[in-house]
């Protein structure tokens, strides 16, 4: 049985590659060259994040 194995390795990626994109306001899979850049609005404002993205923002210190 290697079902539980492929999981693990498709929660890893998906956490290995987190990037934001402040253009689109989005979690974005960037195309990677020589700059990273959004595959949809074609902007390099992507940021990499290595936090996951809640929508909500309520405990952050103000
Ligand atoms: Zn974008």
């Amino acid at each position: 049985m290697s079902k539980r194995e492929t999981e693990l390795r498709v929660e890893e990626e998906a956490m290995a590659a987190r990037y934001w994109c402040h253009m689109c306001r989005q979690a974005v899979d960037p195309i990677i060259n020589a700059e990273i850049k959004c595959p949809y609005c074609g902007t390099g404002f992507v940021e990499e994040t290595s936090e996951e993205i809640n929508g909500g923002g309520s405990s952050k210190a103000a």
